[in-house]
């Protein structure tokens, strides 16, 4: 007896153009879920690799891979933003692609989402596009000191940024400027905290909610998640609606983050990204839907699930810099819910998996880390 037939992808092959800790979060849960997986990736195994029934090793702009993955695949996702455009639009033509190109294009481009946030009128930092070493002297002018110049494409985790105080340190942002390479100057935010809304929307528009998340980054990596965010509940409504618009506009379908920084209970949008999110992590153990079971979802045309959420929960990420501080505590982490990535190598500054504490209470689970000495 085989399935019956429905334009729901029940039992099929996802294929995952990436093979990091997101593709392996997104592939642990699709099996579970009866799927087989496919990952494209050009490290032999790769993290996702090792859940999928099948890794094809080959750089992501492989032409030949791209086609094995799409005749061996009936639906096609991403684990980062930086697909190859023209892959992409191959996949969407092909019908396996149903997250689309629009929210993929801008999202690859600091120049293009900052633009279409400032045209939807939706709160953002002041910035300035700098093609040329002469647009330093009018973003000076207009925005000033602070500043944080930012490569338009290719930067994560901090890298390709550089905060300006005073006109010396100008010299520094001008040599990240070639040619094809814009920046992005852009008014330092001394933010009171930093929050993310995750959320999941079908191919047919609905949209789901996880709680909003509050975030902590150490040298630009996200060392600490808590859930839900210490904001006012109408800072979270503001967000919230600026998401929305945000989620139309783009014709988003899967899960996608949005990052935004706090200020005086000011919200200014900072980074869109097309796809599950780092400090959405702790929805696999706090929410009856995780942030990768709702994208499975969207992206096979199942209906999204109704989010409820336990109450409180804290993720730290474990990199290769804290890990043997974390597993030195490891008599303590009878609390801890562990992932590690399965990564190859352990290098410093990178991810190599995380810890999930959950509790009805926020502030109790915060007390009880403290103690712990946990964070
Ligand atoms: P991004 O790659 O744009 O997400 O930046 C990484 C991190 O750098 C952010 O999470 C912030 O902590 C910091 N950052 C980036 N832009 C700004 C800004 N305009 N003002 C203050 N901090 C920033």
């Amino acid at each position: 007896m085989s399935l019956p037939k429905t334009n729901l992808l029940y039992g099929k092959t996802i294929g995952i153009i990436g093979g990091g800790q997101l593709g392996r979060m997104m592939a642990t849960t699709a099996r579970h879920m009866g799927y087989q997986i496919i990952v494209l990736d050009p490290t032999p195994n790769a993290p996702a690799g090792q859940i999928a029934d099948q890794q094809i090793i080959a750089d992501y702009d492989d032409f030949e891979a791209i086609k094995q993955l799409a005749d061996e695949a009936d639906v096609v996702t991403y684990e980062f933003e930086n697909v190859d455009l023209e892959t992409a639009r191959y996949l969407e033509e092909k019908n396996l692609l149903p997250q689309g190109t629009k929210a993929l294009k801008i999202t690859q481009d600091r120049q293009l989402e900052k633009e279409r946030i400032k045209q939807l009128e939706l709160p953002h930092a002041p910035f300035k596009l700098i093609t040329d070493k002469t647009d330093f002297n009018q973003a000076v002018e207009t925005i000033g000191f602070p500043a944080v110049v930012k490569t338009c494409r290719g930067g994560y985790d901090g890298k390709g940024q550089v905060i300006l105080h005073e006109q010396a340190d100008l010299a520094r942002a001008k040599k990240m400027l070639t040619d094809n390479q814009p920046l992005i100057y852009e008014k330092f935010i001394a933010f009171d905290c930093e929050i993310s809304v995750i959320f999941t929307r079908s191919q047919t528009g609905a949209i789901t909610y996880f709680p909003v998340a509050e975030n902590n980054h150490r040298d630009h990596i996200l060392h600490t998640t808590i859930a839900p965010a210490r904001v006012p509940e109408h800072v979270e409504k503001e967000a919230k609606r600026a998401t929305e618009k945000l989620a139309q506009e783009l014709e988003v379908v899967g899960t996608f983050a949005i990052e935004f920084f706090v200020r005086d209970d000011s919200i200014y949008i900072n980074e869109l990204a097309p796809r599950p999110h780092n400090s959405g992590h702790f929805t696999i153990e706090a929410c009856n839907v995780s942030q990768f079971e709702q994208h499975i979802r969207a992206i096979c045309n199942l209906p999204l699930m109704p989010i409820h959420f336990h109450g409180g929960a804290v993720m730290i990420n474990l990199l290769g810099d804290n890990l043997d501080y974390f597993l030195s505590k490891i008599d303590r982490l009878e609390i801890a819910h562990v992932h590690m990535y399965g990564k190859d190598e352990i290098r410093e500054k990178r991810k190599v998996g995380h810890l999930t504490f959950v509790d009805h209470d926020r502030d109790k689970l915060l007390a009880e880390l403290e103690k712990r000495q946990f964070i």
